[in-house]
């Protein structure tokens, strides 16, 4: 059980929640479905994106059937796993890509059998997308440097003072943009990046290790660390704990996983994004309906440019910055872990 140090949430006194409601169905189609992931090291993936998008699939058509794979960071396999699905006949892929622009190569392979591919989460570098749906990521990055800066000022942490930042996977156009976006806010804080690391596959264990060795060689020069998610951002804390690193410095991450909102709430962890990952797999699933039946979506797009300037319809949420201040009105009022959140965290 976790001790809550640092905050106490009313929610965690009642456990209770809303079950979903039923939906209508489509019994005409019985069409299969591929979704495709990219990694196995962070939890979003198994515990939230897949069921989020099957049970959608089931709501809108109860006769379809999604095929799912996990690339387990690893590009060629799930190149391997995307043409398994298109062997077995999928109508569509619903694809996070490992590596954005290997995966390029898949969405011309779909497309030579007439198969759509919508990019999950992950932009694919191709201009023979049919949609893509994600977060605003460059904002994602925004929010957690300014969340980093500001707790740093507030603490009277002088300018100058040094910041290691653990960045994404290389792989990632997603870590791209929160880079991106989170030293469009640093560079002009007045804080200074001791050193940068891009973060292979996204693995926690190199991040660990990565932040270990900066540990030593920086010691107590380091004030904060921006980590692009909580996979990393657990990586750091872990190394600085094991280096007896204490207090510990503010630590960033995203994606409001269980255990990074357990971290906030004993201190550990400063803050994570909430990215409402219901709506990101529940708008896929009914893009994914639509394609199958040949229907344009009636959902409302805008257009995001790929590397290479493909112009790709494109649904962006909103990412929430939370802190110990509004887990409550966010994940738990959201149920993010199912009816019972608040008692899981708790
Ligand atoms: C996703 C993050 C996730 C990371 C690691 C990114 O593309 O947007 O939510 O933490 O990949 O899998």
């Amino acid at each position: 059980a976790i001790l809550l140090t640092a905050v106490t949430l009313t929610a965690c006194s009642n456990g209770s929640g809303n079950g979903s409601g039923g939906g209508s169905t489509d019994d005409a189609a019985n069409a299969q479905i591929g979704l495709l992931l990219p990694d196995s090291v962070t939890a979003r993936y198994e515990s939230a994106d897949k069921p989020f998008f099957e049970a959608k699939i089931k709501e809108l058509c109860s006769g379809c059937k999604v095929l799912y794979a996990n690339a387990d960071g690893d590009a060629s396999k799930q190149q391997q796993q995307a043409e398994s699905m298109l062997t077995q006949g999928v109508k569509v892929l619903v694809l996070d890509p490992f590596d954005g622009e290997a995966a390029a190569s898949i969405v011309g392979e779909a497309k030579a059998k007439n198969v759509p591919v919508i990019s999950y989460d992950r932009l694919i570098n191709s201009k023979d997308l049919n949609y893509y749906i994600s977060f605003d990521n460059e904002k994602v990055g925004q929010l957690q440097a300014t969340a980093l800066v500001d707790k740093l000022k507030k603490d009277g942490v002088p300018a100058g003072a040094g910041i290691l930042m653990v960045n994404g996977s290389p792989t990632d156009n997603n870590a791209t943009l929160f880079k991106k976006g989170a030293h469009s806010v640093i560079d002009s804080s007045g804080y200074k990046v001791l050193a940068e690391f891009d973060t292979p596959g996204w693995d926690p264990a190199k991040a660990q290790d990565w932040v270990s060795g900066q540990v030593s060689q920086f010691k107590d020069q380091i004030k904060g660390v921006y980590a692009a998610n909580d996979g990393t951002g657990g990586g750091a804390i872990a190394a600085m704990k094991a280096a007896n690193v204490n207090p510990l410095p503010p630590v960033t991450g995203q994606d409001a996983e269980l255990a990074g909102i357990q971290r906030i709430l004993i201190g550990d962890q400063y803050m994570t994004v909430y990215k409402a990952l219901k709506p990101e797999a529940e708008q896929a699933a009914t893009l994914a309906i639509a394609l199958t039946k040949g229907q344009k979506p009636s959902e409302q797009t805008t257009e995001v440019e790929t590397a290479g300037g493909a112009k790709i319809a494109s649904i962006l949420l909103k990412p929430v910055s939370v802190t110990t201040d509004n887990i409550e009105s966010t994940v738990v009022k959201d149920n993010f872990y199912g009816p019972d959140s608040a008692s899981k965290i708790c």
